[in-house]
């Protein structure tokens, strides 16, 4: 496979990378430590068009491929990780629309992406984890629609999100074939954000709780027919991962710049840290890794551009490989920049809490092996 990279696709590349050093870099620490993203950031992410890159070019977008996707999410994660998860995942939440909706869903929603707006995706629960298919979120038919009822839990966006593509259950009696799936107005009465999370990593992205109490949906809200929503939430997350894979190659693309910024500076035993062998191995570990990665997650892409049947085996993989890698070479890069990188100061440090969601969330990588295991031929 060719993966050079395109002349329209380095221009976008070369515009993700300004706004990252511009305007997300320089904030990095400050948003890491309040937990809080500046409006006029916000502001800059939506005019930019990098809150809805995922938007096709027939719904008013710019019509990137997944590849493409994957470039700018690395480029983006360089800067701050929890930026490119709270843009990634308008993303997630756009797919099973634009898998499952209908034409007058996917006018709406995507027109609401491009207006500035955020989404989220919720599907985890309290009780409902790696285990997806056990969430109990009930959505009772009535003459107009539906009334749900459920907590979701560590829902990406779940503070910011105007609409939330919610998977409720409208067939109890018939398990994880009765889930379905609802594209839920915030504005809506008994729709709520309940607990947000004070997290390790990441703190840029707002994570919640959603809270419905008889929170009522006209019938048009449902995705697709009732009780495919467990295969939508699939179909939705092989899609999404590589690009989690892309978020981690980022974190450790950065982490190995950084380090070996330091190591070509300082200097110990009259000479740079770089001409130490043991520093040399650690350092050439992490070159290979990281590039090893950014192929896997490029190969996933294609597939999933390329509507490859195993593309789901390489999304896991991708996913799985990059974060794996991404939590090895960020504490690698504080290692070879000791106590310094130990130190919140050098912003490596950060990389590594950043590094540590990318293994848990879009399917813990042990959920992860199981779907390779399982799905290799
Ligand atoms: C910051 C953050 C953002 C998130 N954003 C979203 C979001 O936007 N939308 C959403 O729906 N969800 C979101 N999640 C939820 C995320 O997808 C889940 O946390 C993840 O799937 C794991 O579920 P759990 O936390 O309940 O862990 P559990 O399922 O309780 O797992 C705990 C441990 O057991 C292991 N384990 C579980 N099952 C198996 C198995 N079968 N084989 C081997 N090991 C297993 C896991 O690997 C893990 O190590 C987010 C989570 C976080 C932390």
């Amino acid at each position: 496979m060719d993966f050079t990279i395109q002349a329209e696709q380095q221009e976008l590349m070369d515009l993700v990378r300004q706004v990252v050093d511009e305007e997300i870099r320089p904030r990095a620490l400050a948003m890491d430590q309040d937990g809080e993203v500046p409006d006029e950031l916000w502001t800059v992410l939506q005019q930019t068009g990098i809150t809805a890159l995922a938007v096709p070019e027939a719904y008013g977008g710019m019509g990137l491929d997944h590849v493409t996707l994957a470039l700018l999410f690395e480029e983006l994660a360089k800067g701050c990780a929890g930026i490119a998860t709270a843009c990634a995942a308008n993303m997630l939440a756009l797919l099973p629309v634009l898998i499952g909706g209908s034409e007058e869903q996917k006018q709406a929603f995507c027109h609401n992406l491009l207006q500035g707006g955020m989404a989220a995706f919720a599907l985890t629960e309290p009780g409902a984890g790696s285990d997806a298919a056990a969430g109990t979120t009930s959505a009772v038919k009535t003459d107009s629609g539906y009334v749900l009822n459920g907590v979701k839990h560590f829902i990406t966006n779940g503070p910011l999100a105007d609409q939330v593509v919610v998977f409720a259950n409208a067939r109890k009696e018939r398990g994880v074939r009765g889930m379905t799936a609802f594209i839920v107005d915030a504005s809506l009465p008994g729709f709520s954000v309940g607990k947000v999370e004070d997290k390790m990593g990441i703190r840029a992205s707002a994570t919640s709780e959603i809270i419905l109490e008889n929170c009522e949906v006209a019938e048009s809200a449902r995705i697709g027919k009732e009780g495919r929503g467990f295969p939508l939430a699939m179909a939705t997350l092989n899609a999404s991962r590589p690009h989690v894979g892309a978020i981690s190659v980022g974190i450790a693309e950065e982490a190995l710049q950084r380090a070996l910024t330091y190591v070509h500076q300082r200097e110990q035993f009259g000479g740079k840290l770089i001409a130490l062998q043991m520093v040399q191995q650690i350092i050439a570990d992490m070159a290979m890794q990281v590039e090893a990665a950014r192929l896997l997650v490029y190969q996933a892409a294609a597939k999933t551009d390329a509507q490859e049947k195993n593309a789901g085996v390489y999304a896991a993989m991708a996913k799985c490989f990059a974060s794996d890698v991404a939590m090895k070479a960020t504490v690698d890069a504080i290692q070879v920049m000791g106590g310094m990188g130990y130190s919140r100061e050098s912003g490596v440090e950060k990389l590594a809490r950043d590094a540590k969601v990318m293994q848990i969330f879009e399917g813990s990588n042990q959920v992860q092996r199981g779907i390779i295991a399982n799905g290799i031929k």
